[in-house]
């Protein structure tokens, strides 16, 4: 099944001597359970297409869907119930509270959303991503890569359709970016969570199942089981 797909998805910024096509004619499939990468150069249009993808942006041409629902078209009030719905976010900033504990961070989208979260499903994120013992730390108590592991553990938590994560890593070091990655690929192995990631690290696509590369705007090519060294 499809988790998210663009058809022939063009987006452009401004008018006359200062129009961009940031994106041409993209038509993506993004598979059930699977980590999908997006690469390409800075200004290739990487972060356009998430937000597209998203509903955090509206596309000029085309149509965008997450799962069977049709976003083309659909007034902000609706955009806005589908982002706290179906979809997470993980950001290269992690966008924690910083007067929030971990705990608290983790469980707001859902008591945003009216939800309790389920006790076995939230012992099991937490377990998965190793923050037991972090829970009642505030932010500035905790690592680079203990607050991305609350960011993750915070999006997973709600269950969301697609998980978007825009350079998850890039404000990690290397090993905690590893972890971080590893519980990304874990919770779509284990979990069949679906996970777009934007990046331009290879090693960090190289967690992911597949590869699409942006150039200019369009899709230029796209590698499937990829590994640090096709990535490149
Ligand atoms: P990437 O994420 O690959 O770096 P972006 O999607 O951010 O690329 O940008 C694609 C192109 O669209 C670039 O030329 C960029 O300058 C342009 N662009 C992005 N956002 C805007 C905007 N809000 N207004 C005008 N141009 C934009
Ligand atoms: P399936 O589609 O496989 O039947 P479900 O959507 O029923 O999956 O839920 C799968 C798992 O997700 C369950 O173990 C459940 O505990 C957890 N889960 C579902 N909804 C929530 C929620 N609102 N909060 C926390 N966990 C949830």
């Amino acid at each position: 099944g499809t988790a998210a797909r663009t058809v022939d998805v063009w987006k452009v910024y401004g008018s006359g001597e200062a129009q961009v096509i940031a994106l041409r004619s993209v038509s993506v499939e993004l598979g059930k359970g699977k980590f999908t990468a997006i690469m390409g150069p800075s200004g290739s249009g990487k972060s356009t297409l998430m937000h597209c993808l998203a509903g955090l942006d509206s596309v000029t041409r085309g149509e965008v869907f997450i799962g069977d629902t049709r976003l083309t078209g659909m007034n902000d009030k609706k955009l806005t119930e589908l982002r706290r719905t179906k979809v997470g976010f993980i950001f290269q900033q992690f966008n924690l509270l910083p007067t929030l504990t971990a705990e608290e961070n983790i469980t707001l989208p859902l008591s945003i959303a009216g939800r309790k979260p389920d006790k076995a499903w939230f012992d099991t994120v937490i377990d998965t991503v190793g923050l037991r013992d972090r829970l009642k730390h505030r932010p500035t108590q905790l690592s680079g890569g203990q607050q991305q592991r609350v960011a993750c553990a915070r999006a997973l938590v709600a269950r969301p359709e697609v998980i978007f994560a825009d350079e998850p890593t890039g404000n990690l070091d290397s090993k905690s970016g590893a972890e971080v990655l590893g519980f990304l690929r874990n919770s779509v192995r284990e979990f069949g969570q679906t996970i777009v990631m934007v990046t331009h690290d290879p090693v960090a696509a190289s967690y992911a199942d597949r590869v699409i590369f942006l150039a200019d705007g369009a899709v230029v090519s796209e590698l499937f089981e990829p590994t640090a060294d096709t990535v490149l």
